[in-house]
């Protein structure tokens, strides 16, 4: 049989500030062959985080990618080969797949998971991947909304944000979304059930929170920082929890950018925040997905995939992330 030729995304050189195409380049080889122990999988969606910027540039909790190295990343693909009796031919599994059509998968540091009955490949690395679960997590165990109350998140039309406003809302609370374009905003509220949305990049945000907060904000799940975060802390409510997922306003900043300004609101309305990875909770990702899946079957949380067509296309569709370019997931698509 011929060989398989694997092609793959490496990392050139370390991004400065913003990450740009040209710190990738695709390269092939031959697609490895799986020893005893490991099975080849066929990759079918990969995923494409605001983490991997910071992945490719330094340490975080993940060691950097080293130069050379295929770009790290989720996805979902499909054994074609094994001798690991972890894994049988034809199986769906989901793991750190890196930017590549073909990934080896073992018992050890390349462990993959298998896609759950009933799952499909690209819910699989959306609403029941990593971020899906960021949202459950952070929503409920550190923003710990209760029913009545009024839940703000930002990036409210990506992959997080999005169902964090949809369990906000099956927890009986009000449900306002930040986000950047007018369409987004439309689908918040016409869509996915939010009470309000907020256009950041047309509207004041400061007036629009008083206007869609008349109560204050309980519960702030931030995924951008910077301003915004800025906008939020002075609207809490008494009590509130601010959950820390992400600061993606300053991912592409070469310095790291000015704290929040408003940290005092904190002592004054007796709030709590509180930053967190949604690797504390791995073991209790079964749970999780158990919960999503019977909210989705009782059609009470959509699942919205951006899908973009082609290994080769990561690197540009990666900037859309911090362009605004995606609604929901965005995802690439290899086979
Ligand atoms: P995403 O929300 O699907 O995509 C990123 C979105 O951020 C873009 O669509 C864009 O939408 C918005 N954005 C980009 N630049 C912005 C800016 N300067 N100001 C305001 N909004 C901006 O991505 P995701 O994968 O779900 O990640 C969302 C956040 O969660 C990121 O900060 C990520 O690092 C974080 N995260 C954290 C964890 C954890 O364990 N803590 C896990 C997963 C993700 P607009 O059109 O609205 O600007």
């Amino acid at each position: 049989m011929a060989k398989r030729t694997n092609r793959r995304i490496v990392l050139v050189k370390r991004p400065e500030g913003e990450v740009t195409p040209d710190c990738m380049r695709l390269a092939e080889e031959a697609a490895p062959e799986p020893g005893e122990g490991e099975a080849l999988v066929r990759n079918l969606y990969l995923s494409l985080d605001p983490t991997q910027g910071g992945w490719m540039k330094y340490d975080t909790y993940m060691p950097a990618i080293p130069i050379g190295d295929v770009i790290r990343s989720a996805g979902v693909g499909e054994v074609i080969e094994s001798r690991s009796p972890l894994y049988a031919k034809g199986q769906l599994v989901s793991g750190l797949v890196g930017w590549q059509e073909y990934a080896l998968a073992d018992g050890g540091g390349r462990r993959m998971n298998a896609v759950p009955a009933g799952v499909s490949p690209v819910e699989s690395v959306s609403l029941f991947g990593i971020t899906g679960l960021t949202a459950y997590f952070g929503l409920l165990e550190v923003g710990k909304p209760k029913p009545g109350e009024t839940v703000v998140v930002s990036g409210a039309a990506g992959a997080t944000g999005s169902v964090v406003g949809q369990i906000a809302k099956i927890q009986g609370c009000r449900a306002v979304g930040i986000a950047g374009t007018d369409e987004k905003c439309r689908w918040l509220t016409a869509e996915l059930g939010f009470d309000a949305a907020i256009n950041y990049k047309t509207q004041d945000v400061g007036d629009a929170l008083r206007e869609a907060c008349p109560k204050g904000i309980d519960v702030y799940f931030d995924n951008v920082g910077g301003a915004i975060l800025d906008a939020a802390l002075l609207q809490l409510a008494r009590g509130a929890r601010v959950a820390l997922c992400g600061a993606i306003s300053g991912y592409g900043e070469k310095e790291p950018p000015p704290g929040p300004r408003f940290l005092m609101q904190l002592i004054l309305k007796h709030a709590h925040m509180e930053g967190f990875l949604v690797l504390d909770y791995v073991a209790r990702f079964p749970e999780a997905i158990a919960a999503m899946r019977k909210w989705a079957a009782e059609g009470k949380l959509q699942n919205r995939v951006d899908v973009v067509e082609g290994l080769e296309n990561a690197p540009a569709a990666f900037q859309r992330l911090f362009t605004g370019g995606n609604t929901g997931k965005l995802l690439v698509r290899v086979a």
